[in-house]
């Protein structure tokens, strides 16, 4: 791997960064200096040292972002921003991608990886991991939409979904709930609502199985995720 790009992974910033940090002649590799950002380097056998400390690489990267509306959750897109953009350099350089999918409008907790494995522990359907939201619904939403959710409702195309758990906070003419559901189906959660007549007018996901999104986060913004909490998620 180019010493560079092994630099930024570790957060040595940008490429410009990296490129006077390596012309300073603070970084060595096996003892002897390197300032050729090009030089390639085998991070599992070669001592890499920047300021006589050890760098160690790291290949994967875990990411919790607060997702806001108006940004989709892909890599690429030519027309809209997505959630790739906005990462910084350092983290975006691993090529990362989401797991599974919010809508355009839908705010919350979101994973970054570039840990293909991770991705399919969590998203393959066989299981079962429960993902909690948070929506305003119009209409009220009442205890028997609570016993429809625990029992399966028929969305418009036949489906009959899994036992979800569905949680009234505020109840009126537009009513606030918390609804955990157990798999991923396209525009699930309002799909779900559409069922029983009522329409989501906004929707926020909270938690990814055991992982809740950290309320520190403003909207937009994210940090990696703890040891723990990749355990959390395992
Ligand atoms: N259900 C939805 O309808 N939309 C999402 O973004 C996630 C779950």
């Amino acid at each position: 791997m180019r010493m560079d790009k092994l630099l930024a992974n570790m957060g040595f910033g940008t490429r410009k960064d990296v490129k006077k940090l390596m012309k300073s002649g603070s970084v060595h590799v096996n003892g002897e200096v390197v300032k050729e950002g090009k030089i390639h380097v085998n991070p599992d056998l070669d001592l890499v040292t920047v300021f006589g400390e050890e760098v160690k690489y790291k290949p994967y990267i875990y990411l919790m972002l607060n997702k806001p509306q108006g940004v989709i959750s892909a890599t690429e897109d030519q027309e809209h921003e997505t959630v790739i953009d906005l990462l910084l350099y350092e983290h975006a350089m691993y090529e990362p991608f989401p797991v599974g999918r919010l809508d355009k409008d839908t705010e919350g907790l979101l994973l970054i990886t570039n840990d293909g494995q991770f991705s399919h522990a969590l998203m393959s359907p066989r299981k079962h991991v429960p993902k909690t939201y948070t929506a305003a619904v119009r209409g009220e939403v009442t205890d028997e939409d609570i016993t429809l959710f625990k029992h399966g409702v028929t969305l418009e195309d036949g489906y009959v979904t899994k036992p979800a758990e569905l949680i009234i906070l505020e109840q009126g003419a537009t009513s606030v709930i918390k609804l955990t559901i157990t798999e991923g189906k396209y525009h699930q959660v309002k799909r779900m609502f559409e069922a029983v007549g009522k329409k989501v007018l906004s929707l926020k996901r909270l938690k990814i199985g055991e992982l809740e999104l950290d309320h520190n986060l403003e909207l937009g913004t994210y940090r990696e995720l703890t040891e723990s909490e990749i355990e959390l998620l395992l």
